[in-house]
């Protein structure tokens, strides 16, 4: 058991939270704040502990000087404070006199949120890469360090690894609930049926190996499910193939036939976004590009979805955000969130539309890892997790 963040006296303490603030901006406008909202908790325990509050969070990723530019925390400075009802210090920078002397200068309930950590990719990768200075430097600021980044916890970072290494470590509540909640997939209440959709494959042969072997059935839609198709000899038109993943899924296929369950027809167009219609699997001419799941997929989803006790969702069931291709997922959606069953959502474009679509509060759980969860459920250890004290 890792120790929590409930496990430390935070009085007068200056307390590190590595918090997940990725959240997706457009012209400097935060387009949602679930991410934000979902870190509340943490902070407010404590400012309620009377801790001196240091946030590290990233954004986006950091390639170029123009990169730094549309990923700058400044815009969510204000969201937070907004939420908090309270001032929150910003701190423009990764390192430096000013930020040490603002840390050194807190007073308990004060709260400074540090520029984006993967700024210090810019020069050699600091943050990603866990460079050890960098992780050790970042852990002088604190005397407690709570990672409350579950959708990070699967890589090891400076901001989260590199830190723990050298204080004194806990999770927040955020990461508690995560962890509790995905738990529910050790034992499951049979018969529990996963759903995978998403882009490729390839990204996903070590989840769907995993989860083949302990789950009763496996639903594949989205871009995934094309590649499924060929390797049975489908002509799948110009829809998304993942070639190199193309013996995987015929051996997979063999191995769970009964389990692994395919689209049997699609929402097609000619081009992206032009007129759709839909095709069974034997009728794609060579220039059909799939983009959903047709309304027979559907049906027999839910056919097998209603009998099942315990549902995990995984990715799209098409390119869901086009309006023209989000039907599968939007009905499977609905028709699990009336359904009295445990149904965990794992994650990224999965959870954005669970949430989007208007279901934030009707499963189980939403996950905010996508990679984290996957990861988790396949039984891998996960670094940002692993490095936390025992109690
Ligand atoms: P992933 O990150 O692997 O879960 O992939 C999510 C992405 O897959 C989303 O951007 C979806 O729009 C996309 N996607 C889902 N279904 C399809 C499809 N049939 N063709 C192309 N992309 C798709």
């Amino acid at each position: 058991m890792k120790k929590s963040i409930k496990d430390f006296d935070l009085n007068n303490k200056k307390v590190i939270i590595r918090v997940d603030f990725n959240v997706p901006i457009k012209d400097n406008k935060i387009l949602d704040d679930n991410r934000i909202i979902s870190s509340l908790k943490t902070i407010k325990y404590a400012i309620d502990n009377n801790a001196k509050i240091i946030l590290l969070s990233h954004l986006g990723r950091i390639k170029t000087e123009e990169d730094k530019l549309v990923n700058d925390l400044k815009v969510v400075v204000k969201r937070l404070s907004e939420l908090l009802n309270k001032d929150v210090i910003f701190v423009d920078e990764t390192r430096g006199k000013v930020l040490e002397d603002t840390i050194n200068n807190l007073k308990p309930k004060d709260i400074v949120l540090v520029q984006n950590t993967r700024y210090e990719d810019l020069d050699g990768k600091l943050e990603s890469s866990n460079d050890e200075e960098l992780g050790e430097y970042w852990a002088s600021f604190g005397d407690i360090f709570i990672n409350d980044a579950f959708a990070t916890s699967h890589r090891s970072h400076a901001s989260n690894v590199g830190i723990a290494s050298n204080i004194e470590s806990g999770i927040g509540f955020l990461v508690l609930e995560e962890l509790d909640k995905l738990k529910m997939l050790d034992d499951p209440k049979r018969p529990y049926t996963v759903i995978l959709g998403g882009a490729k494959v390839s990204d996903k042969i070590g989840v769907i190996e995993s989860l083949s072997k302990t789950c009763d059935y496996i639903l594949i839609g989205g871009g995934m499910a094309y590649t499924f198709l060929k390797s049975l000899g489908y002509n799948i038109g110009k829809s998304l193939l993942d070639n190199e993943s193309i013996d995987f899924c015929d051996k997979m296929l063999k191995k769970y036939k009964d389990k692994i369950i395919l689209p049997v027809d699609s929402v097609v167009s000619k081009k992206f976004n032009e007129d759709v219609c839909i095709k069974n699997n034997e009728d794609f001419d060579s220039n059909d590009i799939a983009l959903d799941i047709g309304e027979k997929t559907i049906e027999k989803f839910k056919e097998i979805l209603k009998s099942s006790n315990t549902v995990f969702w995984n990715g799209p069931l098409g390119y869901s955000e086009y309006e023209k291709y989000s039907k599968g997922t939007k009905d499977i959606l609905e028709f699990l969130s009336k359904q009295d069953k445990t149904v965990i959502i794992g994650g990224g474009d999965t959870a954005s539309s669970a949430i989007n679509f208007g279901y934030k509060n009707s499963f189980t759980h939403i996950s905010t890892g996508g990679g984290a969860a996957l990861e988790l459920i396949e039984g891998k250890t996960l670094p940002g997790i692993d490095v936390i004290e025992d109690k």
